[in-house]
């Protein structure tokens, strides 16, 4: 066996399991963990040092558009110092969300020095402000037309929390990060926008119809798929190291055919990561709910109870970030690409939404009755009729180089964005749209056929996994999201376009009622407007079909296959109208993002079609050469004592089939690569249309060849040891 590989067997298969101490009280007993939930987190709205009329203050900042005096933000930077250094931390940084999709930090510390004396300080300008170099961060071309200095800064909506390591603590402050012109350069900004839109439409809509509240916020509970392999198999892949997926692998017999993994019994050394990732998390105030294995073999899922849409974007990036962090003392790697391993399932993030009221109202809620419940059907046909409008920019906002490898293939909801609405409530529409009355089934309880089980009312959204946005009880779950996206951006834009629909709905229940109309008829007009005209976004069949393709192409619906045909939606200005108008996104700024982004595709294509390149010439081929000298030798030696076999002959002449197609693919890609377009446009079209393939075809031939070749004499992990060795 290559040596390497039997070496990384063995660790795989040997790791101790890494045991953590849980939090005790004073006699040594467990604590429960809503006695130290949010132990790393300040919250100033409960910090004892801050006074009750600054808190109230700062309550007002933050759920309006007042802003804070420099008085009282001083005040909370003391009490902050105060806090964090007497749980050990030396450093602070403003954390914040860069177009690059991940989080970025500068750690300053608060040892400072006054009048010749060390202390801890932090002041009020350093809490509200810092100045990262922006011309390091992509900034999608805007460096010529805008200020490239920008500027970090404070929201105090999001709480801060301390990160701890093991050789010390440091204070993370969430922060926007924007020019000094006012544009945004992260993915924060246009989110925090986006909740203003929702509220102010939302607002408006409550309004019309006599219901009181101060203020709507959109909630999120994003679920994180991911896969776990051992580190000594990560180590030796230098394609997860590059681009964090295999570029090709031969599946193993037993993949996921026999459902088994789903729900299944988790492993001890899974478990034990999972439980300190839940611990880690609970101290940070991330509230981690479930936990479970997912459909593919190695992956996973957790889920935490949804926040408002702002914070749970932070806490998403937060649950990434120790996902990672704390699989690595397990001696695992985790995988967040939507994509790691071809032929089996990839991962997504489902991000369920809602919106609700400070007064503790969910406007998706449809209660007992919905089809009597004429808000709840006003507000989902308005979310509709957003979704048919502006699908293909949802469809935008979710597109990247590695969500394509789920969207549309066979296991992931398509690239048509369509909605999924249940059973009841695709019935209550349709009877709305043929104008006749609706009756609810009498018995709406399920049968179990035994006395023991205690009788479940019927789901009214029994559950269709294939939509790409569906309706589940009492949200909405958007799940063509990718498991690495950082789901401020789709967020934005669902906002966005459901804040343009409740504005008109608004408008329209207005109008009618100065017409003289009752609030109910108002919300039936509502209703029936968006019912007929977005009936067609409704799909509640196999999403996965090709009958769908076929049908939905006949409904006029939009397909954008790939990340080079969705992202020009972004700087179209009849597509992005909704979000210029609400004032989520300038249209310069969504011209950087384009550029960000569609350079970005680009970039990471072109790493890994080099690294498939550089792994064929390093690991495959000279496995073959190896392979085929011993086969070589046995024939010459079958002459020469007069033994002839033909199996050694046939091997060798169709593992030289093989390679020599192999090595003639990867010509014709290297070659291919020399040609690109200079256009950015351009160039993500051809790749996507031309190498892609070609680079899929390379990994066929290698994959051909990996099934040749002896176990021993291959060096690279195999999906066997990458999914089932642990
Ligand atoms: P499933 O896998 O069946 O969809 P999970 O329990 O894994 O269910 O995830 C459901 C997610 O939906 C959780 O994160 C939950 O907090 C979230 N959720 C529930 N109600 C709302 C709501 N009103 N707004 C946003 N998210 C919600
Ligand atoms: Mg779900």
């Amino acid at each position: 066996m290559s040596k390497s590989l039997n070496n990384s067997r063995f660790s795989a298969t040997h790791r101790p399991e890494r045991s953590i101490s849980f939090p005790e009280d004073v006699n040594g007993r467990p604590l429960k963990v809503s006695q130290f939930y949010g132990e790393n987190t300040f919250d100033f709205l409960t910090a004892n040092e801050i006074p009750a009329n600054v808190k109230k203050e700062l309550k007002e900042v933050s759920t309006s558009k007042k802003s804070l005096s420099k008085e009282h933000a001083e005040i909370v930077a003391n009490a902050v110092v105060e806090w964090a250094t007497s749980r050990g931390a030396t450093h602070f940084c403003h954390w914040f969300q860069p177009l690059t999709g991940a989080t970025a930090e500068k750690h300053d510390a608060f040892f400072s020095i006054k009048d010749g004396q060390p202390i801890e300080h932090l002041s009020a300008s350093q809490l509200m402000q810092g100045e990262p170099d922006a011309s390091s961060f992509p900034n999608g071309g805007s460096r010529s037309t805008f200020e490239a200095r920008g500027y970090t800064s404070w929201d105090l909506t999001s709480p801060m929390f301390l990160v701890e390591n093991t050789n010390g603590k440091t204070l993370f402050i969430p922060t926007a990060f924007v020019s000094y012109t006012g544009q945004a350069l992260d993915i924060k900004t246009p989110l925090l926008r986006s909740e203003v839109a929702i509220n102010e439409a939302a607002l408006r809509f409550l309004k019309a119809i006599d219901i009181k509240a101060s203020y709507v916020q959109s909630s999120c509970g994003a679920e994180q798929e991911y896969f776990l392999i051992d580190k000594a198999f990560y180590n030796s892949r230098p394609d997860l190291v590059m681009t964090g997926r295999t570029l090709f692998g031969s599946l193993s017999a037993k993949n996921q055919q026999l459902d088994d993994h789903y729900f299944g019994d988790i492993s001890d050394r899974v478990l034990s990561f999972m439980q300190e990732l839940d611990l880690e998390l609970y101290k940070l105030g991330v509230p981690a709910k479930t936990r479970h294995n997912e459909v593919a073999p190695g992956q996973y899922e957790m889920a935490p109870i949804f926040a408002n849409s702002n914070v749970s974007a932070d806490n998403n990036q937060l649950v990434m970030g120790t996902i990672k962090r704390i699989a690595a003392k397990h001696s695992f790697v985790a995988l967040l690409h939507e994509k790691p391993f071809a032929g089996i399932n990839g991962s997504g993030k489902h991000l369920n939404w809602s919106l609700g009221t400070d007064t503790g109202l969910n406007l998706l809620e449809p209660g007992d009755e919905p089809h009597s419940n004429k808000r709840f059907l006003a507000v989902v046909a308005s979310v509709q009729e957003a979704i048919f409008r502006h699908g293909g920019m949802i469809r935008a906002a979710i597109a990247s180089a590695s969500n394509d490898h789920r969207l549309g293939a066979n296991e992931a909801p398509p690239s048509i964005i369509s909605v999924y609405l249940g059973d009841t409530l695709e019935k209550i529409f349709k009877s709305i749209k043929d104008g006749k009355s609706f009756s609810p089934d009498a018995d709406n309880s399920m049968d179990m056929g035994t006395q023991q089980l205690v009788q479940l009312s019927k789901d009214n959204t029994d559950r269709n996994r294939t939509s790409p946005f569906a309706f589940t009880g009492n949200k909405f779950e958007l799940r063509a999201c990718g498991s690495t996206a950082a789901i401020g951006l789709p967020l934005s834009v669902l906002n966005g376009a459901v804040a343009e629909v409740l504005n008109e709905s608004a408008e329209i229940i207005e109008k009618e009622i100065s017409g003289g109309k009752s609030i109910e008829a108002a919300l039936n007009t509502v209703t029936k407007k968006w019912v007929d005209n977005s009936y067609n976004i409704i799909f509640n069949g196999d999403g996965y079909s090709n009958e769908w393709l076929v049908e939905a192409e006949k409904r006029g619906l939009p397909n954008y296959r790939t990340t080079a045909d969705a992202l020009p939606l972004l700087v179209d200005s009849k597509e992005n109208a909704f979000l210029t108008k609400t004032g989520i996104f300038t249209p310069a700024e969504l011209e950087t993002r384009y550029n960000v982004l569609i350079e970005r595709y680009n970039t990471l294509r072109e790493i890994e079609f080099e690294t498939l390149i550089t792994m064929v010439h390093q690991n495959v081929l000279p496995s073959v050469v190896d392979y085929k000298y011993k086969l070589i030798e046995v024939i010459r030696s079958q002459k020469e004592t007069g033994f002839e076999s033909s199996v050694e002959k046939e091997l060798y002449k169709r593992l030289n089939f093989a390679t020599e197609t192999l090595y003639a693919r990867v010509d014709n890609l290297k070659n291919s690569l020399k040609g690109l377009p200079e256009d950015d446009q351009k160039k993500a079209k051809t790749i996507a249309e031309t190498l892609l393939p070609l680079s899929e075809e390379v990994a066929k031939y290698c994959n051909e060849v990996e099934e040749m070749v002896p176990d021993n004499q291959w060096t690279l992990p195999k999906y066997f040891d990458m999914l089932f060795l642990r």
